[in-house]
């Protein structure tokens, strides 16, 4: 097995213990065949940080613990605490409708697409432009954020917060995408191939965040070609679209922090 970065031949000296989705935002699951140490720890360093520095709050928020005393000032300060210090960021984003992240940012996310497809070990055949998207190399977009207007992909259950990996592969199509969701509010589609040509696939990851556990959904999402070409073509509102999950998710947070007081 080698590094699918640089392809130094992953052994017992050289391999790394990848985190498929990254630790910052709760994710628990690792797999030592995808990158050396030095990849690992460059990309920690840069596109890994630039979506902890954006997404890791939340995971801090949804796990808030109760204050060791429960006096009234103790419960009021960690309360106001715990949203201001990050209420800058917070209230950029409603008033933008938008994460609108860093190149950095949507490389870290498609990293965390290629982990989870390569750690099932698919071909890597299919996976050169979503590598060199990751490298910062490849610029043009492989991703976009998906919210069809009348049919999410997926409704998680009241008080569910979770992250889903979904891959999609299809002979007769001859597509291969990923599909994700971060908080069930960052939901994006990455397509890795529109030649492909290999076994039809369809496999789903989902961790609830906050029950700390893995939870089985049955994600069910047949694009076409065109409907990918489309979606890559044209500026889309897509985003937008998904400001109410951001809220739903504003929600859950404030009501935790309020039910740990
Ligand atoms: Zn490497």
């Amino acid at each position: 097995m080698d590094c699918y970065n640089c392809g130094t031949t992953l052994n017992r000296k050289t391999r790394s213990a990848e985190h498929i989705l990254p630790n910052s935002i709760g994710g628990k699951r690792k797999a030592y065949n995808l990158l050396c140490k030095t990849c690992n720890e460059k990309f920690g360093r840069s596109i890994d940080n630039e979506l902890a520095s954006r997404l890791a709050r939340f995971y801090t928020l949804l796990n808030t613990e109760a204050p060791a005393q429960k006096t009234n000032a103790a419960i009021s300060s960690r309360k106001d605490g715990n949203i201001a210090q990050h209420d800058r960021f917070i209230t950029a984003i409603k008033k933008d409708k938008s994460f609108s992240g860093s190149p950095g940012y949507f490389r870290a996310i498609a990293k965390i697409c290629l982990n989870y497809y390569l750690s099932k070990g698919y071909p890597k055949q299919y996976c050169d432009t979503i590598k060199s998207f990751i490298r910062g190399e490849h610029t043009d977009p492989i991703y976009q954020y998906y919210a069809p207007e009348n049919r999410p992909v997926h409704y998680p259950h009241e008080n569910e917060v979770s992250h889903i990996l979904h891959i999609h592969g299809s002979k007769t199509s001859g597509v291969l995408y990923a599909y994700i969701e971060l908080f069930n509010m960052q939901n994006l589609v990455y397509i890795f191939s529109l030649n492909y040509n290999g076994e039809d696939l369809d496999v789903t990851y989902c961790r609830d965040i906050i029950k700390n556990e893995e939870l089985t959904k049955n994600i069910q999402l047949d694009l076409s070609r065109k409907q990918l070409e489309q979606a890559l073509a044209s500026p889309s509102t897509a985003e937008e679209r998904l400001f109410p999950r951001f809220e739903r998710l504003m929600h859950i947070i404030e009501n935790r922090i309020t039910e740990a007081l």
